[in-house]
């Protein structure tokens, strides 16, 4: 049974969800403050935590930061945030959050979500192939959740990781900006394409000089470079 910690102050909210997600099937655990949530994450060990950006005590941005850093890349986070809130959700989801809910939102719409996360994590360790894709001098092991350059291990947000792997797994084929939004973030997403434009810019960083094999496509989106072909 999926463990969903939902960090959430508003108390009729976090009641909502809790009773509609255990209704559903789920084990459930409510957390009031971000501070709490971090801890509580620690002994639950949740597959998924919901989190709220507007906490009273530390941004959702910063619990979600605080998470990947005690739970890794395990757990998933969909960031529950109010209108008008996009810098927060870019931060969001730049700091690898998996995807968000705009409030307010329909427990449908967001049980629908839950399940898609949770589905592409499932499916996140997959095939033969898998084991480990390489391009010049990048290696990835979707296995372990390993990215290395000439050898050298790069932490990669899980948001990086999935889009350098889209990358891999499509060489020499341009990925327009809506593809990647769609493929990598999973949401047929209103939250601008600069997204993606920012993010391979950071993943480029990382990957150094080697971060040149995804190469831009002046006014469509992004390839991934393969030398020889
Ligand atoms: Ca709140």
């Amino acid at each position: 049974m999926p463990r969903i910690l939902i960090v959430e102050d508003e108390q009729d909210l976090a009641s909502l969800l809790e009773y509609n997600l255990k209704n559903d099937g789920f084990e459930v655990e409510v957390a009031r403050t971000g501070a709490a949530g971090v801890t509580r994450a620690r002994s639950f060990k949740p597959d998924l935590v919901l989190l709220d950006l507007m906490l009273p005590d530390i941004a959702g941005t910063e619990v979600a930061r605080l998470l990947r850093e005690s739970e890794g890349k395990r757990v998933s986070i969909i960031m529950v945030t109010a209108r008008g809130e996009e810098s927060d959700r870019v931060k969001g989801l730049e700091l690898g959050a998996d995807d968000y809910v705009v409030k307010p939102f329909s427990v449908k719409e967001l049980l629908l979500r839950i399940r898609n996360v949770l589905r592409r994590e499932a499916s996140e360790p997959p095939g033969p192939l898998a084991g480990a894709l390489k391009a010049a001098d990048i290696a990835l092991d979707a296995e372990r959740h390993e990215v290395t350059v000439l050898g050298r291990p790069v932490v990669l947000t899980a948001l990086e990781f999935r889009l350098l792997k889209t990358f891999l797994e499509r060489p020499g084929r341009v990925q327009t900006r809506e593809t990647l939004l769609s493929d990598v973030w999973g949401i047929d997403a209103e939250i601008t394409t600069r997204t993606v434009d920012t993010h391979i810019k950071r993943l480029r960083e990382k990957l150094g000089p080697s971060g040149d094999v995804i190469e831009t496509i002046r006014g469509v989106g992004y390839k991934l470079v393969t030398p020889g072909r």
